[in-house]
């Protein structure tokens, strides 16, 4: 496509660095521009239509376009546009969306924190982590467990959670106190003739060994998400989670749940903590909290966690920590409408019924030739390629195609991944899967 002079592409190219790109490349062909959503479905400045088949990042839940977001977010621009929580503020919209969060929980907590992204709730646990450590006395136990192809983010604490290279390289992280334990994806990581419960007593035995060899009492908490989600649908294997919380117990480590993708249905379940029996001290949430239509993100945390912290704030007089927007009353308002929108419709309930057929499909593209195997939860999942050897992997080679033939996925790794917004219907999972099907045929 040739880029016009002055037009959005041609200064999207002059004006702006992208996110997550080769940014030589983006100087050459730029960036697709979209201009608006309905539904399941975006549009390009050319009137191109994609089904989004990630929900945007992961992330729109109740599909583009819910009119009900837009009027209470306008609603609340001309009430209160802004406030912010330092200094003993608050105000309704953050007071209820916390309440909410609280009852929906599905372990007992007792108190919620709001940022305004994955990275900066991560990012905030871990201040808050070693905060609690120094109340407890107990300045040695900073360390922090993460795991191989976990992602929690790219700030400087939650980025060294994550254990992915392109994330670390070049950014001189991880820093010191995180470490990382085996990823526990069967499919990627299983020895030959392993079998699945073998691979998880492995696994188990690789996070007893670092704990050993790191020492328990300097180990402070160890992040998951429930089911992988960036690392490329990364699914846990049976007795994965029951195990790991035995392990933690026995070392006093505190169990942070991120939830940022996995939270509000995604797994078929309202928290995955439920879909995988986990009972964690902290929940990090954030994308289907608001449908990412305004940035907002939570920390949900237990006693535990809460009331070392509150009486250090005590002692010195204060928590020396706040961001402008945390709390901000638009986010939590949209937020809260959101949480509203998703029990009014039961998309929990939708994700269960129709859960079935997307999987019934994942299976069927899974017999392609290209194909490997195929893996799922709830709403997400994918489909594992043959890898090959091209300067492009078959992964992104497929990815490229979809796009071109209509549908917007992800492909991480030789995974193509798909996490449609949760209000995608059978018809629609059909439309996705054929024209996958079509781009799968078109690449052969
Ligand atoms: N945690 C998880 C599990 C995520 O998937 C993501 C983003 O994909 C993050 C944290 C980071 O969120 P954000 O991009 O809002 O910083």
């Amino acid at each position: 496509m040739t880029i016009q002079p002055n037009s959005v592409e041609a200064r999207d190219i002059a004006y702006q660095m992208p996110a997550a790109a080769d940014m030589r490349r983006h100087e050459e062909t730029g960036s697709v521009v979209m201009e608006r959503g309905d539904g399941i479905y975006v549009w390009d400045n050319t009137g191109k239509r994609y089904i989004e088949g990630l929900a945007g990042l992961w992330s729109v839940a109740v599909g583009f376009g819910e009119k009900r977001l837009a009027e209470v977010a306008r609603a609340q621009m001309e009430r209160l546009p802004y406030y912010h929580s330092f200094s003993y503020k608050t105000h309704g919209p953050s007071v209820d969306l916390a309440e909410k969060l609280i009852q929906l929980a599905p372990v007992a907590m007792s108190k919620v924190h709001f940022t305004s992204s994955g990275s900066e709730a991560n990012d905030l646990m871990v201040k808050m982590v070693w905060y609690r450590a120094n109340a407890l006395g107990q300045p040695l136990k900073k360390k922090i467990i993460g795991r191989i192809k976990g992602y929690h983010g790219v700030t400087i604490a939650a980025g060294s959670i994550t254990g992915l290279p392109r994330n670390h390289e070049s950014f001189d992280l991880p820093l010191d106190r995180m470490v990382h334990t085996s990823c526990p994806s069967y499919v990627h990581f299983g020895q030959p003739g392993e079998s699945e419960a073998d691979f998880t007593a492995r696994m188990l035995q690789d996070l007893e060994d670092l704990i050993a060899r790191e020492g328990p009492e300097t180990i402070a908490a160890f992040w998951g998400e429930p089911a992988m989600g960036a690392g490329g649908v990364l699914l846990p294997p049976e007795g994965y989670w029951q195990g790991v919380q035995e392990i933690l117990r026995r070392h006093d480590i505190l169990l942070v749940a991120d939830e940022v993708i996995c939270g509000f249905g995604r797994t078929g379940h309202m928290f995955a903590c439920t879909t995988y029996g986990i009972a964690p001290d902290v929940i990090v949430l954030s994308k289907q909290l608001s449908s990412s239509y305004l940035p907002l993100s939570a920390i949900v945390m237990n006693d535990r966690v809460y009331q070392p912290i509150a009486d250090e704030s005590h002692r010195l007089g204060v928590f020396g920590h706040g961001f402008t927007a945390s709390g901000h009353p638009v986010a939590t308002a949209v937020g809260l409408e959101n949480l509203k929108i998703i029990e009014e419709r039961d998309l929990v309930g939708h994700v269960q019924r129709i859960s079935p057929h997307f999987m019934d499909r994942l299976a069927r593209l899974a017999t392609h030739p290209l194909a490997a195997s195929w893996r799922g939860v709830g709403l997400m999942g994918a489909v594992e390629l043959t890898p090959w050897e091209t300067p492009f992997t078959a992964a992104q080679t497929v990815a490229a195609r979809m796009e071109q033939e209509g549908v917007i996925i992800r492909g991480i790794g030789e995974a193509i991944c798909f996490c449609p917004p949760l209000i995608i219907t059978d018809a629609q999972i059909d439309e996705m899967f054929d024209i996958a099907t079509r781009a799968f045929d078109a690449v052969l």
